[in-house]
């Protein structure tokens, strides 16, 4: 059967099923069935799909009607130019977090000790340390699903970071960081209804942070004095809503707190850090 006749369909498919990205999505699905790149299949309206790749792909398009997220469909994500592997139970990692990722790879101080808290698949503490090799790198979680991804996608990266299981600084008992960076949950119960139902399909661990949003910056921030070197730094992903509201809760002894924005403008980054460090 020709694939573009399969993934023209499927876009009629998904476009009723109210899929955002339906066209986008269909091709992306077929170029993973057939193994090759987007691109390839768009150029080339001879190709074929097998039987066994058609039913694949209409199981794919079907799951994809259903709004099961894109990633857990193909089972891995991009983030900084690099693939990782995702599923259900781990948060997927978004474009908008690479703003947090950028601003670590610059700001952390050579051969200085990092961390990545609440890490979910990985993404942010890999990637820091494939493109910073001179740092330190630790990663934690509290979920041991989450953490069995990450432990996947350092290996199969080849990033020689060390992994560590527990509620926020619990596993990190007398230690000192030279820079903390966390995209921890930051959603707002009665925000969690209003999601897309493809975020409501992601791990409610990895996004539900109390009634106003705010529980996770709150035990960040008490926590991280005792977990930071001095001048160390502490970058935390929030959501655009939320850069008044966190920067309220920065208090004695840390650094005036800044704002880093995404590529869609919106503040999603706060800085800050031990006093005494270069802001
Ligand atoms: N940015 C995510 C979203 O839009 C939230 C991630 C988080 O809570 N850390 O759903």
């Amino acid at each position: 059967m020709k694939a573009r006749d399969l993934w023209q369909g499927a876009v009629k498919t998904l476009h009723d099923a109210k899929v955002p990205d339906a066209r986008h999505d269909a091709l992306a699905l077929m170029a993973a069935v057939l193994h090759k790149k987007p691109l390839e299949v768009l150029a080339d309206p001879e190709m074929v799909a097998s039987e066994e790749q058609a039913a694949k792909y209409l199981a794919f398009v079907n799951r994809r009607a259903l709004r099961e997220p894109l990633q857990y469909i193909l089972g891995s994500a991009f983030f900084m130019g690099f693939e990782f592997q995702v599923g259900p139970g781990v948060l997927i990692p978004r474009q908008d977090s690479e703003t947090l990722c950028e601003r670590a790879v610059k700001a952390a101080k050579t051969g200085g000790r990092a961390l990545d808290l609440c890490c979910g698949s990985g993404c942010l503490g890999i990637s820091l340390k494939l493109l910073r090799p001179d740092l330190e790198v630790a990663l934690s979680d509290i979920s041991d699903k989450a953490l069995e991804v990450t432990e996947k996608n350092a290996r199969r990266l080849g990033a020689d970071v060390r992994l560590l299981q527990g509620d926020l600084f619990c596993p990190h008992q007398g230690q000192k960081y030279d820079l903390i960076l966390s995209n921890p949950p930051y959603i707002a119960r009665e925000e969690m209804e209003s999601l897309d139902p493809e975020v409501r399909l992601e791990p409610e661990l990895a996004l539900l942070a109390g009634v106003d949003g705010l529980d996770f910056y709150r035990r960040i921030l008490k926590g991280a004095g005792d977990h930071l070197n001095p001048g160390g730094i502490l970058l935390l992903e929030i959501g655009s809503d939320q850069a008044e509201a966190v920067s309220a809760l920065v208090k004695d002894g840390f650094s005036r707190p800044r704002i880093h924005f995404d590529l869609a403008g919106l503040p999603r980054v706060l800085e800050t850090g031990l006093e005494g460090g270069v802001h």
